[in-house]
Parts: C-alpha cells; structure tokens; sequence
C-alpha cells in the first residue's frame, strides 16, 4: 500500500483530498493539529495528531508511514487575520511548511504536492491569469503562500524535491454523497455564509463591498468544485510518480463570477430567499481574480466536471442540509 501524508486532512479541502487518495488506491495519513481541523472528517485512513512545527513528531511520522510524497494542505487561511496577524501567517505556514519540507526531505520523500493560492497574484486588472502572471500578493496570507513556494524551487535545486504547486481559485462545494463538506470556524466563505444565511443560521450576509470596478460593483472570483479540485492533485500525484519534474497549476475555470450572481444562483438552488445587506469593502479583497487553467488540462489531462456555481451550490447545500455534522 502507497501511503501519502496529507497535511490538513482534517480541514475541508484535505478531507475530500483523502477520499479521492483513498479511492485512488492509496493510503491518506492525516498530519492535523486540529486547531481549524476536525477528526471527525478523518474518514479515509489514518490520523496522526501533530503540528507541523513540530520537527520531532514529524520524523516520527515519515518514519513510521515511510510515505511515498506529500500532500501539504496545512495552513491559516483568513486573509482578514493575515492582514491584522501576519506574525502568524509567517510562522504557522512559513516556518512551519519549511519545517515539513526540511523533514520530508531528510526522510527521503521527495516527491511534494503544494496547496497555493490566486492570493499569490494580487491585483490584476481584467486579465485571466496565467501561471507566469507576475506575483504582487496584498495579504500576509498570499505573501506567505509565495515565499513557501520559494521555498520548494530552493529545494528543488539543492535537494531534488520534485513538487506541484496547485494555484487555486475560490473553492466551493462539497463532496456529493456528503461524507465531507466544508465546515470553518469562524466561517468567513462566501458559500457557507450565504448558506447559513438562506437557512436562519445567520441574521444574513453582508456584501462586501458595491463599488468596485466590475459590471454590478461586486468582486468576481474563479469559483471551482473542491470535488474537481482534489481530482487535480491525484493527477499532480501520478504526474510525480511519472518523473515528470516540478511544475505550476493554477486550477480555476476561466469563468467568473460576481457576489451578486452568485446570490442570484443560489436563490435559484435552494428556492429561497438569500437574506443580505450591503457592506464596506474587506481589507486584503482584490476585484477581480480570474484563472486560465489550460494548462491543467492540457498537461494533467484535469477536466473540472463539477464545477458550475449550480453544481457547486447544490452540493453545498445537500451537505449544509443533510451532511453537516456539527450541527
Ligand atoms: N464576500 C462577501 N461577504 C462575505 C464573504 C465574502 O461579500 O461575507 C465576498 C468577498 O469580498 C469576495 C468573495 O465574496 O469578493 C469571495 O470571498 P471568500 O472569502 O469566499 O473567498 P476569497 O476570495 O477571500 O478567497
């Protein structure tokens, strides 16, 4: 059996990545402080409680999995924290990656899937962004994302860490049969606030912000299905497997799409009213972020099935009513 460490695996992109693993054939070790995790969502192999900072459990775990690559999920992910905590972005996903990647090296797993971000770009005006789009992040999260990056081509060169970096865009949905879905706390996602809006869980959400330069004044975000999304690391996974070196994905759709066409999706999914009120802008938002992912296609053979916003907000919602257990 292929054990793979899966760092986050028990957040909500990692826990649909280890039931793809697992589908795939592989063994997903979760690596998990559950600081925002849950270990209720470890559904697909075994758990290791530890933090990535944490160098002595880490080699205890690569010694005891002997894990044929990594799948690094582990992060804080709240551009507002990050704008008023960076300290925390830099340590926790900085020193900590670092500390993983150090790690996984020493242990002779050289093979490394990365979790990056759009946030890397930053403010591009009405361009669909590449993976050679310059790089100018607004947010000590972004900026943290980059530097680890960084990191991995230094590895590469010295250490022949051979690694994928998935850039993604807006993550939504959840897995169909509503084993996993998404459950942050505190919540600050655009899909799961509408949602729990929609349902009476909130008072109603606010739209950050009316003033921006798109056609409605709302930002537009690159929305793509977790489902599909996981499916690309697997296929990043089997790309390294085949030595086919380090490369860059941004994984998005090409389409964008506004806050008030997403509200105006959801309103059609669910056959209610989305409750709202109009807000200030959020510090660390960029207007619009849009991705080509031709190259996903093209080299990782990667089709996002899943990912239309009717899809996307159906899946969410089944799990919202159906799936979520920690209600
Ligand atoms: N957004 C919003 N109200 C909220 C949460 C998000 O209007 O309560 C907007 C946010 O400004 C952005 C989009 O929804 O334009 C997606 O935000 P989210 O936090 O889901 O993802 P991000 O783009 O920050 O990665």
């Amino acid at each position: 059996m292929t054990h793979i460490l899966v760092t986050g695996g028990a957040g909500y992109i990692g826990s649909h990545a280890c039931k793809a693993l697992a589908q795939a054939g592989y063994v997903p070790v979760t690596y998990d402080n559950l600081v925002t995790g849950w270990q209720d969502a470890v559904k697909f192999g075994p758990f290791e409680q530890g933090d990535l900072l944490d160098r002595a459990r880490l080699d205890e775990v690569f010694a005891k999995y002997q894990p044929a690559a990594v799948m690094h999920f582990a992060a804080l992910s709240q551009v507002g924290e990050a704008m008023s905590e960076p300290g925390k972005y830099w340590s926790n996903n900085v020193t900590g990656s670092l500390t993983l990647i150090q790690a996984a090296v020493d242990a002779g797993c050289l093979d490394f899937v990365f979790s990056s971000t759009c946030a890397t770009y930053g403010e591009h005006d009405n361009v669909v962004l590449d993976e050679a789009s310059p790089q100018y992040p607004l947010n000590a999260y972004g900026a943290s994302k980059r530097a680890i990056e960084d990191i991995l081509r230094d590895f590469e060169s010295a250490h022949d860490l051979n690694h994928v970096i998935f850039r993604y865009f807006n993550v939504a949905g959840a897995d169909p049969e509503a084993e996993v879905g998404e459950f942050h706390q505190p919540e600050t996602h655009l899909v799961p606030l509408m949602l729990d809006a929609i349902d009476g869980k909130r008072d109603g959400l606010t739209v950050f912000g009316t003033d921006y330069d798109t056609p409605d004044g709302t930002c537009i975000r690159d929305y793509v299905h977790v489902c599909d999304l996981v499916d690309a690391h697997v296929l990043g996974l089997k790309w390294l497997e085949a030595g086919k070196g380090s490369r860059v994905f941004n994984l998005g759709t090409g389409s964008g799409f506004s806050v008030m066409e997403v509200i105006e999706h959801s309103k059609i999914v669910t056959n209610r009213v989305v409750p709202y009120s109009i807000g200030p802008r959020r510090t660390g938002d960029c207007t619009r972020l849009v991705s080509g992912s031709i190259r996903a296609e093209d080299e990782l053979g990667w089709k996002p099935e899943r990912s239309t916003l009717e899809t996307m907000i159906t899946d969410a919602w089944r799990w919202h009513q159906n799936g979520n257990y920690r209600k």
